[in-house]
């Protein structure tokens, strides 16, 4: 197999990124060595492992406008022992892994760009233990987050970690996601207490305990989240939990501009008011979604608050402040809703962002990318960016988890028009690097956004290489995402 230049790779160059990434590998393995594996495979999983075409196809991407590229296997173990006897099939032919969750990942991160056997996680899907005393559950990587809110339905508990997507937990702790509730509830950094991981050479570790803190030597747990697959397999996730909330309410309002929707959100999170979710949309996507899912609210840059509390006079509490600092910031419309049908009418419109955008031109590819800043200057870079968005040639919106200082631009793109999507990525990152921020702050890097971590990580890039080569010498574990070693 031979991979093009993907079409959305920009051609020039553009200060103080490092091109050299840019570059798709070519080498895969050669026919003969696929067989070996897929007879040695065989013998060990039977028709748990395939070559077919279409299923070949259906794991060469994610949901993103990257260029697909096919593994030349796909297995489907159901223990970390099958894992590990696969990565050690790989080790003997030298084959990369790739390793899939559900494959909604948005920077090309499970593209087989050097083919190689792709570990498709899904039938690893059992909820193992759930503690109420303790809120901790531990799972297998291929449990979804519906499936987990399903086993955890009646207990009283909840896993708030939603990127929107219905993920698997091994995904999302591979690529350190976060979503709406990371404001109060953290991101899977801070929720994903230990792992079962198989190494590159097919041994087996366990990283932390269920002990809620440790000083006990290297944070080897926190090294594997984010790690997107380039380190090892995760095949068992060990999980805090949180109790439900007794009360919640939730509200929607509009404001005259960026800066004061912001100024509320900052207010907000100083005075502690116990917020759990505040979400941003920018005029654009408010209209988008009026039209998408019939709603008519005002068309002004709007957010979405919700409060989680002990009781409902908390939360009331919370609300009365929260409605009193956005008055104060030329809020109107503001509108309660603390009904569970209500509630989920307001975040259903939220969720819609993705295809709200996409109608705007139906037929469109839809490059999604997220940056993340200090809160202080949040507005200041949604605004520049907004700026941006309108002198192209496409239509763009923003949405953003802004108690976070996290935004994502959903651009609807017709054909021929990713190099002037790249060229707007690139000025966004580099908007946000030079503001003290990241190029992602849930997405994550893939192979889509390599090119941006000389300048963000500069030496520690090379301390990044040095773990890699440590612990995968041939770097056969989802190579070429992440960091390049060649
Ligand atoms: C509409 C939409 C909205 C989204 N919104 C958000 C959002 O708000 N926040 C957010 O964080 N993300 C968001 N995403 C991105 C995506 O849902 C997350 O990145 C998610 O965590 C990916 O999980 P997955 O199971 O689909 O993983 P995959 O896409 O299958 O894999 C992702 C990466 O993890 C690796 N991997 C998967 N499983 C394992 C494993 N068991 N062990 C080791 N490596 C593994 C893969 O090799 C790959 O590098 C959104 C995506 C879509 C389509």
């Amino acid at each position: 197999m031979s991979l093009s230049r993907p079409k959305h790779f920009p051609e020039r160059s553009m200060r103080g990124y490092d091109l050299h990434h840019l570059e798709m590998p070519t080498a895969t393995p050669n026919q003969s060595v696929i067989a070996s594996a897929l007879a040695d495979l065989g013998s060990l999983l039977g028709d748990r492992v395939t070559a077919a075409e279409a299923v070949r196809e259906h794991h060469s991407h994610g949901e993103s406008t990257h260029v697909p590229a096919l593994p030349d296997l796909v297995c489907f173990p159901n223990s970390t022992k099958e894992v590990s006897e696969i990565v050690r099939v790989s080790a003997r032919y030298g084959m990369p892994v790739v390793p899939f969750g559900a494959g909604t990942s948005l920077e090309g991160h499970v593209h087989a760009t050097r083919g190689g056997i792709c570990i498709d996680m899904r039938q690893m899907n059992r909820v193992l233990r759930v503690s109420s005393a303790d809120l901790d559950a531990t799972v297998e990587a291929g449990v979804s987050r519906m499936q987990l809110a399903k086993a955890l339905e009646n207990t009283g508990l909840t896993f708030f970690i939603d990127p929107g997507a219905d993920a698997t937990i091994g995904g999302m702790a591979s690529t350190r996601a976060s979503g709406t509730t990371a404001v109060r509830y953290g991101t899977m950094r801070e929720n994903v207490l230990a792992l079962t991981v198989v190494l590159a050479d097919g041994r087996v570790i366990h990283t932390g305990t269920r002990a809620r803190k440790s000083s006990a030597g290297y944070d080897l747990t926190h090294l594997f989240v984010g790690a997107e697959g380039t380190l090892g397999v995760i095949t068992e996730v060990t999980l805090r939990l949180h109790a439900l909330p007794e009360a919640v309410a939730v509200a929607i309002g509009a404001f005259p501009t960026v800066q004061d929707a912001v100024e509320t959100v900052i207010e907000a999170i100083q005075l502690g008011l116990g917020v759990a979710r505040i979400e941003f949309m920018d005029d654009r996507m408010v209209a988008a979604l009026n039209r998408y899912s019939h709603l008519d609210l005002t068309e002004r840059p709007t957010l979405l608050f919700e409060f989680h509390g002990i009781s409902r006079s908390v939360v009331d509490e919370s609300a009365r402040l929260a409605e009193q600092l956005a008055r104060e910031h030329g809020a109107s419309g503001l509108a309660w809703e603390s009904s569970p049908e209500g509630r989920e009418r307001l975040w259903q419109a939220r969720h819609d962002a993705y295809y709200a955008s996409r109608a705007l031109r139906p037929g469109s590819e839809v490059l999604t990318t997220d940056v993340c800043v200090p809160i202080s200057r949040l507005a200041e870079c949604i605004v520049a960016t907004r700026t941006d968005l309108d002198g192209l040639g496409f239509p763009g919106t923003i949405v953003g988890h802004v108690g976070d200082g996290n935004f994502h631009v959903l651009c609807a793109l017709a054909q021929g028009q990713s190099e002037e999507a790249d060229a707007f990525a690139y000025r966004l990152v580099e908007r946000a690097h030079a503001m003290g921020g990241t190029c992602t702050g849930e997405h994550g890097v893939g192979y889509g956004k390599k090119k941006y971590l000389l300048a963000e990580h500069g030496e520690a890039l090379d301390t990044m290489r040095t773990i890699k080569r440590a612990l995968d010498p041939e770097n056969r574990m989802n190579p070429g995402k992440v960091v390049d070693l060649d």
